[in-house]
């Protein structure tokens, strides 16, 4: 069993093994916001098994290096084609070269967009303004994104997380 934690402002912070949970618990670091029915039995006491809980204490933001990644890119783009802008599951949507590679274009944040099928096809090997493609936004390397640790598929996500994680309605569909 795991258990999702919340930073104070309700966020999805990170996930953990529930005895972390626990000990985050007795260590007065979280509160409890869900419970699993499981309970945990120990000699002087019976709790719940924590299924949600929520840092008490403001988080100081720590700078993570940002992978780049085919799904980092989706969520950067927030799984909507750069070209179209239709919203798309991320196992439909494609990563788009701006810069062809075979004309010397990088894989790198600033040279991949996220792209449906049908413009990256239509797209080719050409640039966007050969292609006469334009595209929403110049794409660049986040500061942060939210999602990046929470790659987890909603068949695997205990219902009781659900509500907290109601960010990436997409990535249900990422499977
Ligand atoms: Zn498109």
């Amino acid at each position: 069993m795991r258990t999702l934690v919340l930073d104070q402002g309700y966020q999805p912070h990170r996930i953990v093994t529930w005895q972390k949970a626990v000990t985050m618990l007795f260590g007065g670091k979280v509160e409890v916001v869900e419970e699993y029915d499981e309970e945990i039995r120990s000699v002087s006491l019976t709790i719940r098994m924590p299924a949600v809980v929520r840092l008490v204490r403001r988080l100081r933001r720590r700078k993570r290096a940002l992978r780049f990644s085919r799904f980092n890119v989706m969520v950067r783009d927030e799984f909507t084609c750069q070209y179209c802008g239709d919203k798309h599951p991320a196992r439909r949507l494609t990563m788009d070269h701006v810069l062809p590679r075979s004309r010397g274009g990088a894989t790198s944040w600033a040279n991949v967009v996220a792209a449906c099928q049908s413009c990256n096809h239509d797209k080719g090997a050409k640039t966007p303004k050969e292609a006469r493609m334009k595209l929403r936004s110049a794409p660049a390397k986040p500061t942060w994104l939210p999602m990046e640790a929470f790659h987890v598929r909603m068949t695997d996500m205990p219902a009781t997380w659900k509500n907290w994680l109601f960010w990436n309605a997409s990535l249900g569909t990422d499977t």
